[in-house]
């Protein structure tokens, strides 16, 4: 990404900041990191954001100096020796940060007692003011380069899946074709998976998450595959539901039901609906037909940097929010039935301000009369 989509990125946080009331913010979340400076690196540790109305800070330490200055370039790089909390006391003695602003969901109790105590004891008189979702927020309308890598991430999903349908053998076991799918990600290209993929046959897909495990998979039950790449930063998440052997009934039920309540997302989503309509669309679908209780989780989440962020699509009203113009967001309905199995389908849209774009290319859904 261009620094200049960092500058950019920067002016809209600090508006953000100054109705928060906080002359300081402190970012540590790895993906609100990279998406404000560039810096890619995963892990929470390896560097911190300090910003001040004035001031664009990455400190972290000798091991990420360099990479830190040739991604970051809109930063002032600190490199601290000892710890974080002595040269982040230094920071906002310099820059006169009596309010800081952290992030509630990133800072563990454990740093947050390292910080705050090695701060006081160096003298200074500073609010700590924990702050939840400042920068999850900026994330949420993508711009036109995060389009891209999106798109980029999920056509190298679906390409990788389709190979996997060709090849999907009764015999294999769940983790054999978790394998083959990580391996087809790496192969293709993929800088890493978005997430462990999911393989879950038989009765096994009637957990919605399922760990694969050496269940071999088998003619005549439903398999659950849903996996995603994760290229330029950027995640992909897809979910299909396959059948070896000639379909029976129930599975046709069960599928055209979720394909019907997930049909009937895609053509009504849109930006300023209020997510917990945008979750009813589908569910009323699957509820109407008396599959209310077996599809037990939200209808889908946003997807960028992370693999789930912000919106949620669920029923629960504390994740209530309006859906914004720009957001990609899975449409996930599923129904699950203990001792049976499960059929999921998931796609990825592009929340626009007059409707929904499905940003898969190839559908591959069964289909019969
Ligand atoms: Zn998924
Ligand atoms: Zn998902």
């Amino acid at each position: 990404m261009s620094t200049s989509l960092e500058i950019s990125r920067l002016a809209a946080l600090r508006e953000l900041l100054s109705q928060r009331e906080v002359d300081g913010f402190l970012v540590q979340g790895p993906e609100n990191r990279r998406y404000l400076s560039g810096f890619p690196a995963d892990d929470p540790n390896w560097g911190a954001l300090l910003i001040t109305p004035a001031a664009a800070v990455l400190l972290t330490d000798f091991r990420y100096q360099l990479w830190a200055q040739q991604e970051a370039p809109a930063y002032q790089i600190v490199v601290y020796q000892a710890n974080l909390g002595e040269a982040l006391a230094g920071l906002l003695q310099e820059l006169g940060v009596h309010r800081l602003g952290f992030e509630v969901s990133h800072l563990t109790c454990r740093g947050y007692q390292r910080l705050t105590e090695m701060v006081a004891a160096q003298g200074l008189q500073v609010e700590w003011l924990p702050l939840e979702g400042v920068v999850e927020e900026l994330r949420e309308a993508k711009a036109p380069e995060e389009l891209e890598a999106i798109r980029q991430a999920l056509a190298l999903s679906e390409t990788v899946l389709r190979q996997i349908f060709r090849e999907l053998t009764p015999g294999k076991t769940e983790c054999q074709v978790a394998w083959e799918i990580e391996k087809g990600l790496r192969e293709g290209g993929a800088e890493s998976l978005a997430f462990p993929p999911l393989v879950a046959a038989g009765e096994n897909s009637a957990r919605p998450h399922h760990q694969p495990g050496d269940r071999v998979i088998q003619v005549g039950e439903p398999i659950i595959i849903d996996m995603g790449a994760r290229l330029h930063g950027y995640c992909a998440d897809i979910t299909r539901t396959y059948f070896l052997g000639p379909p029976d009934e129930q599975f046709r039920k069960v599928y055209r039901l979720v394909r019907r309540a997930q049909a009937r997302a895609e053509a009504e989503l849109k930006a300023g609906l209020d997510s917990l309509d945008a979750d009813a669309l589908a569910r009323q679908v699957i509820a109407a037909e008396g599959y209310g209780e077996a599809f037990g989780h939200s209808l889908g989440h946003g997807v960028g940097l992370a693999v789930h962020e912000n919106p949620t699509m669920s029923p629960n009203p504390e994740r209530r929010s309006v859906l914004k113009a720009g957001s990609v967001v899975t449409v996930e309905p599923g129904i699950y039935l203990a001792g049976w199995g499960g059929v999921r389908l998931e796609d990825m849209v592009l929340l626009k301000e007059d409707g929904a774009e499905v940003l898969n290319r190839y559908v591959d859904f069964y289909e019969w009369d």
